[in-house]
């Protein structure tokens, strides 16, 4: 492929541009995390150390979640949510289409229903009105609405004010998959306090992540910590050889702990990094392709930068040429789940989930992290535009 049709100002970097630059974060935090590594080799406590409880102690002071729980990772969170719910067989769970995997996969472990909903065009979220249909639906047929998943996608708090009234006026519980939003807000809520349960995963590619695999549950509500304390642990109770009920192995390493406590201390100033990438983004490229929308009163943790397509854009091409100038760029998601062989079976709320299929066709994610630099940004902004436009 060639250039010559591109009207740059800059040249194509030497180097491949990162997507997202752990690398550029170590290189800040890499003397503390040595230091709470060392520590932790040091005193030897790898399971439930002094780490993990501080952890969890800075996690509240963050989001001001009256208990905050570290586990193994964001699936198992949403693990212990639901047993603290109770799900079971004939249960019906109303979850996006457009998400990750594990959002639905935890519902089925249990024996109980994913119902898909499709989500809204502007923010990428669960779309109240579809759900409504998906609670009718469960009723036809004749399974038992208990809850909803809503994913805050890319970053970005779903609708929690509908999805509220219709979780009261339909006796529903909320399970808030905040895998992707941990360091959002709405409506001057933070994310962690949003729903009954809140999840959160510390993959090292969400925008506060470990060096392996971590997460966490949120909850204001006494009992169901109580409930996801005891099954992090196979179920313990206070005689540590009585198993109260049945539980899993659900806990975060001290080592994770020791880590997330340095990155926990910077991930305000790589918030405010990550809104002046937006920033920027939106004000180069919203003339070309559809920035993300953020609705009043909202803000977005920005774990990605999607845009939509023109219909007369190629993706594929697109994302070629991009990749020729060193410019990663990656669909999420290829596939909605109500069309993922796993997952075809289950229900969904419409006949069709246009929306989920159409963003499914028409979505890319650039480069997002709070350590990528201005001139290099720049760049991105340029060759992007400079390809809609003869595109
Ligand atoms: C990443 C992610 C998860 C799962 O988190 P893991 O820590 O990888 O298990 C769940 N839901 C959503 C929306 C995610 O993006």
């Amino acid at each position: 492929m060639n250039h010559t049709n591109l009207t740059l100002k800059s040249s194509i970097p030497s180097s491949q541009i990162h997507f997202i630059d752990l690398e550029a974060q170590q290189a800040k935090i890499r003397p503390q995390v040595d230091q709470a590594i060392k520590q932790v080799l040091d005193h030897g406590i790898y399971i439930m150390g002094p780490e993990v409880a501080e952890f969890e102690k800075n996690l509240g002071n963050f989001c001001g979640a009256k208990n905050n729980l570290s586990c193994s990772n964001g699936t198992d969170a949403l693990a212990l949510g639901l047993m603290a719910f109770g799900v079971q067989s004939g249960d019906a769970i109303f979850v996006p289409s457009f998400t990750f995997a594990a959002t639905a996969e935890v519902v089925t472990w249990f024996g109980a229903t994913p119902i898909f909903i499709d989500v809204l065009e502007e923010t990428f979220n669960m779309d109240p009105d579809s759900l409504e249909k998906g609670i009718a639906l469960a009723k036809k047929l004749s399974l038992n609405p208990k809850g909803i998943i809503p994913v805050d996608l890319f970053g970005l708090p779903a609708d929690y004010d509908r999805i509220e009234a219709l979780a009261k006026e339909h006796s529903l519980w909320i399970l808030a998959d905040a895998a992707q939003s941990f360091g959002a807000t709405y409506k001057g809520r933070q994310v962690g306090t949003l729903g009954d349960i809140a999840t959160t995963s510390f993959f090292p590619a969400k925008p506060l992540g470990c060096y392996g695999d971590g997460g966490a549950v949120f909850t204001n509500n006494d009992e169901y910590a109580a409930v996801m304390r005891s099954i992090r642990v196979h179920g313990q109770g206070s005689d540590k050889y009585d198993n109260v009920r049945i539980g899993m192995n659900g806990r975060l390493d001290t080592l994770q702990a020791a880590i997330l406590l340095q990155k926990l201390a910077i991930f305000p100033q790589e918030i405010e990094a990550r809104h002046k990438v937006a920033q920027r983004y939106h004000a180069g490229l919203k003339d070309v392709v559809k920035t993300p929308f953020i609705p009043e009163g909202l803000t977005s943790v920005w774990a990605q930068y999607t845009l939509q397509l023109p219909d007369h854009i190629n993706r594929k091409e697109l994302m070629a040429k991009l990749q020729e100038a060193k410019i990663p760029s990656v669909i999420y998601y290829v596939k909605p789940l109500h069309m993922q062989t796993a997952y075809k079976d289950y229900p969904c709320a419409e006949e069709q989930l246009p929306v989920a299929e159409k963003l499914a066709d028409s979505v890319l994610s650039l480069p997002m992290h709070p350590y990528l630099e201005e001139k290099v940004q720049d760049y991105i902004i340029e060759v992007f535009h400079d390809l809609i436009i003869k595109a």
